[in-house]
């Protein structure tokens, strides 16, 4: 037999005891009423969430700004929309948003509630939970799916998923837009005489390097193995190649630990986005560039013609 079985049926309707479990509640329960002149306030609201959250229900029975106030600039107007669409079409309110709790604090709240329509305006019944923590585990899992995890740098995919949007904007707008393809030179070689893992080192000190070049909005890509891909949004295929020799410069005079400045160098392809060309086009482009710079003997850069 079950404990909630085992009570007496007139102690599990008892109201304290529904008022003390909505109290401890974790997250919170609520009503939200919107006048019709768009006046919201919060009739009811209860639950360990509110003091977690630094909620006052008492002034926030009157009037639901200051706990509308504390909701993220950039999360408020979603939040304001879907309580628009749920009082418009008598759908439920879901929402996600963060709370403030200082000038950098914040927690995620996700709220759920039901409109019910009064000769007074609209009444959700509804609840709202902390979801912090699993929104920290989503990011996580989508870094760890978008990033290559020896150097750091981005992966194929996330590369390819960028591509695209960087192809999107270029066509829309008539924007530049160029992509450079690296391959070190005699990987193959630095492995045999070093090992692996002196191989490994490597490629973490060339991404760092590289780095260290680059803008926030250029995005540098492991694609596996040694070779590597640059979107450069916004740039000519000649600034393009300015930054490509200054990359390759950069790396032949690094300093890479066990091995000498000079040991370790790089062969670039270059590739500008021409309106209307595809994104597999323009990476076989960049690729043909790099491969006529391994061709004319490495450690130097080839501008894709055709
Ligand atoms: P090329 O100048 O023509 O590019 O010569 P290469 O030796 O660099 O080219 P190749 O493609 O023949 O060899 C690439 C080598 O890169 C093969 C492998 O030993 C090495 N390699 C690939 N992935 C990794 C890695 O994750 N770690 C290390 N240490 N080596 C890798
Ligand atoms: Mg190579
Ligand atoms: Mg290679």
């Amino acid at each position: 037999m079950s404990s909630i079985d085992a009570m007496p049926r007139r102690e599990r309707l008892d109201p304290t005891r529904i008022l003390t479990l909505a109290e401890q509640l974790p997250g919170l329960i609520f009503q939200l009423h919107r006048r019709h002149d768009g006046h919201l306030h919060f009739p009811y609201l209860t639950g360990s969430g509110t003091r977690v959250l630094g909620m006052d229900p008492e002034a926030l029975a009157e009037d639901a700004r200051p706990a509308l106030e504390r909701v993220h600039e950039a999360d408020y107007p979603g939040v304001m929309t879907a309580i628009e669409r749920s009082e418009r079409w008598c759908i439920p309110l879901i929402a996600k948003f963060r709370f403030m709790l200082g000038d950098a604090a914040c927690r995620w709240i996700a709220v759920r509630a039901q409109p019910q329509r009064l000769d007074s305006g609209v009444l959700w019944h509804g609840m709202m939970l902390d979801i912090s923590e699993q929104v920290a585990e989503e990011e996580r899992l989508r870094r760890l799916s978008d990033s290559d995890a020896l150097t750091g740098l981005a992966n194929r995919r996330k590369l390819l998923k960028r591509l695209d949007e960087e192809i999107s904007l270029s066509n829309r707008h008539a924007t530049p837009l160029s992509l450079l393809m690296l391959d070190l030179d005699h990987f193959k070689r630095i492995n045999d005489t070093w090992g692996h893992l002196e191989g490994d080192e490597v490629l973490k000190r060339l991404a760092d390097c590289c780095r260290s070049l680059l803008r926030e909005e250029d995005l540098l890509a492991r694609l596996g193995g040694e070779e590597f891909a640059l979107v450069l949004p916004l740039t000519s295929g000649a600034n393009a190649r300015q930054l490509a020799e200054r990359l390759r410069r950069a790396i032949a005079e690094h300093d890479f630990g066990s091995l000498r400045p000079g040991q370790v160098t790089a062969s670039i392809g270059i590739a500008e986005h021409r309106v209307g060309e595809s994104r597999d086009q323009l990476l076989a482009r960049a690729d043909a560039g790099l491969y006529q710079a391994k061709d004319r003997g490495r450690n130097r850069v080839v501008a894709s013609g055709r």
